[in-house]
């Protein structure tokens, strides 16, 4: 890791970040803010402005000079299980067969304390070398797994949010915990993590068939006792899934009802999937403000179903991108916008390259309510920043050539980009990530 060697710098590149929604329609309005070949210029770790050169700025400013490349704010990854770099890419399965011969086995190695240390360092410098700046992440069961997730972000100084994963019953044995001993867990590492530098405690369900009604009023009650906690969680993932459910809570009226009855909805929920929901469900989002983590590389590699995003939308609820890894294919989210592409288009929805690249970074701050941190190259946000190359290779080098309009030219780099045309990362201005070969 190099580190940037004075606390003032100005990075050259083309800025390209939003000021608000852009919409879904492929006319740069003016959320769409485009500068390029300017200078962004940073400041113990925070983004002070940015200008068209280098003229003004005297020699106590560290020059980086990525001219011809794409800077982005760091994207944000709204749901992401750390120990599931293991079975990532494992064959054959749907959701609930997934779970039980691939990665319960998996993360049951994550109770180990040295397994637990190397997996979280290797998991937050995976994401930092995708360019993933800021991550909501499942860990294991295991306390040690969830200490060890939250100390590899804070050394890293990345915004992080993730808890302990909640199961109680309907798992093997190694990843069962108890109403109590969740409870004294959560209690404890919310008491050495919640509000530490960047990070923030989850509540960390994962998922309705693995929690008792106990447990699931044992989180609710923490959601209530302890301002800012965040809840993360899976919903309507899989119709297979969607009827265990509905076994499992005869009563309830549907799956996310589930996790309203017991207080875990509000601003600050994220649940991955809700492929299959209905008007109620999503009058319900819109009404809690809680968030969809649409995960569409995993939606199709597990076979679960097509999202519907513009159905949420119009009923007012919020939807951000997110990998889902393991169920999802890579970490990154250039690859995972590309796959949310084909799966609008298999229901005649067309995802601009500005709806999708503001949903992976100033929409999911704002979103999780971190947009005055995070998520665009405002002034007074912490410098959170990737630089890309816009093509590598013949194919790339040549869509762009041939590109005309600015639209054109950042969607075949969304659809054709990924993780190898990272250049460098930042995280609160210290460099984190630099591509080798330059
Ligand atoms: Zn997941």
């Amino acid at each position: 890791m190099t580190a940037v060697p004075s606390s003032k710098f100005a990075l050259r590149g083309d800025l390209l970040d939003f000021t608000a929604d852009p919409g879904w329609g492929i006319e740069p309005g003016a959320a769409v803010r485009f500068r390029p070949d300017h200078w962004l210029l940073v400041e113990d770790g925070v983004i002070r402005g940015a200008h068209s050169s280098d003229a003004a700025l005297d020699a106590s400013w560290t020059r980086i000079d990525h001219r011809g490349r794409l800077v982005l704010p760091g994207f944000v990854d709204t749901h992401v299980h750390a120990p599931q770099l293991d079975v990532i890419a494992s064959f054959g399965t749907e959701l609930l067969d997934w779970l039980n011969t691939y990665t319960f086995p998996a993360e049951q190695r994550y109770a180990d304390p040295h397994e637990a240390q190397a997996g979280a360092e290797r998991f937050c410098d995976a994401l930092l070398a995708h360019g993933t700046t800021s991550a909501v992440v499942f860990p294991t069961v295991h306390k040690v797994s969830a200490d060890a997730l939250l100390a590899a972000a804070h050394a890293r100084g990345m915004r992080m949010v993730a808890g302990k994963v909640l199961m109680d019953r309907n798992a093997p044995p190694g990843l069962l915990d108890t109403v109590e001993s969740a409870e004294r867990d959560s209690r404890e590492l919310i008491e050495r993590w919640h509000g530490r530098g960047r990070l923030a405690y989850a509540m960390t369900v994962r998922f309705a068939p693995t929690s008792t009604v106990a447990q699931l009023e044992m989180a609710g009650r923490l959601m209530r006792e302890v301002p800012g906690l965040y809840m993360q969680t899976h919903v309507a993932e899989n119709r297979a899934e969607v009827e265990w459910v509905r076994e499992l809570f005869p009563q309830t009226r549907s799956y996310l009802d589930v996790y309203h009855r017991h207080g875990l909805l509000g601003k600050r929920a994220v649940l991955a999937h809700g492929i299959w929901l209905d008007d109620a469900d999503r009058a319900l989002l819109a009404a809690t403000g809680a968030q969809i983590a649409h995960s569409p590389s995993s939606n199709l590699f597990l076979g679960s179903g097509l999202f519907g995003w513009r159905a949420l939308e119009d009923a007012g609820a919020r939807v951000s991108v997110a990998s889902d890894v393991g169920g999802g294919t890579s970490l990154s989210m250039i690859r995972t916008l590309a796959e949310a592409y084909k799966v609008q288009a298999l229901q005649g929805v067309k995802l601009t390259a500005w709806k999708g690249l503001y949903t992976a970074t100033r929409g999911a701050a704002l979103t999780l309510g971190l947009d005055h941190e995070m998520g665009s190259l405002e002034a007074g946000r912490m410098a959170d920043l990737c630089v890309w190359d816009w093509a590598l290779g013949a194919v790339g080098e040549r869509r762009l050539a041939v590109a005309t309009g600015l639209h054109e030219r950042v969607f075949a780099w969304m659809t054709l980009a990924d993780e190898r045309h990272l250049a460098q990362a930042f995280v609160a201005g210290a460099s984190r990530f630099r591509r080798e070969s330059g």
